[in-house]
């Protein structure tokens, strides 16, 4: 069996591995795609110590570490199930069963889509979902922030110190954000707001030229030219496949305690599918080494 399983090639499962396989444990990694969200990211400016990189580029670099420590990297293979018996295992999709004293998930999250034509298209040519990540691209540019809920809001407070106008589209009748956010909100000079309103289309030509919507209440379509795009209306945790092992919050997020311990002793969790407070790169790979250390902790006084 392995002494440290991971379950997800992102920032947090390459950095728990790391961490792991640095003790001299036997140590494994399961992932749908190695790199995970990093793989769909163009530039990275905030990964600190490292001033610009691209997604492939530090994906490329964190499977050159975890194989420098000969860690068993099974690729293109995705989790299923999970179960505590004597060890823990786990089930992949293929059918094969993997046994391991501890599991460190590290699934990672997906943004949702507003699943408009031209979201698809225009990904890292104006379309964007992390205000923190993508924010300093829009300077003095006009962007628009789709959802009206908490992240949405922060994220067009955010964006109107950087950029120079934010028009927020809200689907419902009334923001659904936190009523201080609000208030912040509206205090700005440089925030439109439009609720009631569905978004129908992102458009451009070679990037995003503006974006079309359509007024619930009278149905007239209306076009706003602006540069940028931020869809802000959820981040889901790919955390189906555990059901009930080990406790998830109302957002269906891990929840983990200061060592990454899940409720199912053995069982840790690092990065996005976590209840951390934010997620990023850097923040991913922290918890990830705190998981590992977690782990071995147990495994010492366990086995
Ligand atoms: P992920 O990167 O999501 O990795 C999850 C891993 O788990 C993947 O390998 C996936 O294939 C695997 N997996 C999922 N389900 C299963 C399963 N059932 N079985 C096996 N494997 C599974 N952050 C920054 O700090 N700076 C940026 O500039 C930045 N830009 C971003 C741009 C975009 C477009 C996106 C989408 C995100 C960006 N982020 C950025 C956020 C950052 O990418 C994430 O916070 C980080 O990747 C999270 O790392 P993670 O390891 O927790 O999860």
């Amino acid at each position: 069996p392995f002494d440290v399983l991971v379950v997800g090639g992102g920032p947090a499962g390459a950095s728990a591995a790391i961490y792991a396989a640095r003790k001299g444990i036997r140590t494994g990694i399961v992932a749908e795609r190695f790199g995970g969200q990093v793989m769909d990211t163009l530039g990275i400016e905030n990964f600190i110590s490292v001033k610009y990189t691209e997604g492939p580029k530090l994906a490329a670099s964190l499977e050159e570490h975890a194989k420098e420590y000969g860690i068993d990297i099974m690729n293109l293979q995705r989790a299923k199930r999970l179960e505590k018996k004597d060890l823990i295992e786990l089930e992949l999709e293929n059918g094969a069963v993997l046994k391991s004293k501890t599991v460190i998930v590290s699934t990672g999250a997906r943004w949702r889509n507003v699943g408009v034509p031209g979201e698809q298209e225009f990904k890292n040519k104006g379309v964007a979902y992390c205000p923190h990540c993508d924010g300093p691209l829009f300077a003095g540019k006009h962007v628009a922030v789709i959802g009206g809920g908490n992240s949405g809001i922060e994220a067009a407070i955010d964006l109107a110190g950087i950029v120079s106008h934010v028009t927020v589209l809200e689907f419902m009748p009334e923001l659904k954000a936190d009523s201080v956010l609000q208030q912040r909100l509206y205090s700005l000079p440089n925030v439109t707001v439009l609720k009631n309103v569905q978004t129908k289309e992102i458009t451009g030509t070679d990037k995003v030229n503006g974006i079309t919507y359509v007024e619930r209440d009278t149905g007239a379509e209306q076009h706003i030219e602006l540069q940028g795009v931020f869809v802000l209306i959820g981040l889901v945790p790919n955390t189906d496949w555990l059901a009930e092992t080990v406790e998830r919050n109302r957002m269906g997020e891990i929840v983990v305690d200061r060592q990454g311990a899940t409720t199912l002793p053995g069982v840790f969790a690092a990065g996005d599918c976590t209840n951390s407070a934010y997620k990023q790169i850097i923040i991913s790979m922290g918890s990830g080494a705190t998981a590992s250390l977690g782990a071995f902790d147990y495994l010492i006084r366990n086995y």
